[in-house]
């Protein structure tokens, strides 16, 4: 029997500033993480990689705000899954959702493990201004998955517990020079370079050079803006910085592109 069968398999649905949606697999589980589009287009979108949404019992919420969370109310509503958030995020959340049954709702607090059958999933806080954003590490058959983007920076404790996962998928937001010289208002511009604002591709590059390990192999650049940053900016930017740090970059493990509307391919971890 092949082994890979037992692997995790995932798919960065879809990831920028306007949109985001990560799905992934066990063979016990389908989840998604956040989903910040519309029912419809998270169903596209998953019928795009040849997945049935029918089939997602679980959804793990990051935090509130929209790019997040547009499409939670209806997916829990049209296909009764199991949703988990911390209690913050919760209340936050639950003026903008519409109703959900009481038994979709699913406390998940920080820095707490969930076990769920073959998936282990562990939360962490991040500094982002909302109401208690948080991310996850997933674990299944000896590898680790990790998601964080919408984050100022990155503490050393984060740090710690995501090192040397098989796969991330990483904020790099913007280029810093595209963002001030852009049209965000200036207290736009202040929020998202602030401590409880998003990592630029500088932060994302240093951030990954202090956590790839030898198990890394995949590295998803996700959540850019449209506005101030371009695909080739962000691999660029990360690229050249972990090459100048002796990282071999596209030989020990890959850097992906992602997509605001494009789904990237399943792979299997
Ligand atoms: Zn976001
Ligand atoms: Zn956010």
């Amino acid at each position: 029997m092949d082994s890979k069968l037992d692997n995790m398999k995932i798919s960065v649905l879809a990831s920028s500033s306007t949109g985001n949606v990560t799905y992934i697999e066990t063979p016990q589980h389908k989840i998604l993480v956040d989903a910040g589009m519309s029912g419809k287009k998270i169903k596209e979108l998953l019928d795009s990689v040849g997945k049935n949404i029918e089939e997602i019992d679980s959804l793990f919420v990051t935090h509130e705000h929209s790019d997040h969370i547009k499409g939670v109310g209806v997916l829990a509503r049209r296909y009764g899954l199991n949703v988990y958030a911390n209690e913050k995020t919760w209340q936050a959340m639950m003026p903008k959702i519409g109703k959900v049954d009481s038994d979709q709702i699913n406390i998940f607090d920080k820095n707490k493990v969930l076990s769920l059958g073959d998936l282990d999933i562990e939360s962490f806080g991040v500094s982002h201004d909302a109401a208690d954003p948080q991310f996850y590490k997933f674990h299944h058959n000896n590898k680790d998955f990790v998601i964080l983007t919408d984050t100022g920076y990155i503490s050393d404790t984060v740090e710690k517990k995501i090192e040397n996962a098989d796969g991330y998928l990483f904020e790099c937001n913007h280029d810093v020079d595209m963002l001030r010289n852009g049209s965000y208002a200036w207290s736009l511009k202040q929020r998202i370079l602030s401590e409880k604002g998003h990592l630029s591709n500088e932060d994302g590059a240093r951030g990954l050079m202090d956590v790839i390990g030898e198990n890394t192999k995949q590295v998803y650049l996700g959540h850019l803006s449209p506005e101030n940053n371009t695909k080739y900016t962000a691999h660029e930017t990360v690229a050249t910085f972990l090459k100048n740090h002796d990282m071999a970059v596209d030989h020990d493990f890959y850097l992906n592109d992602t997509d605001p509307i494009i789904p990237d391919d399943l792979i299997i971890l």
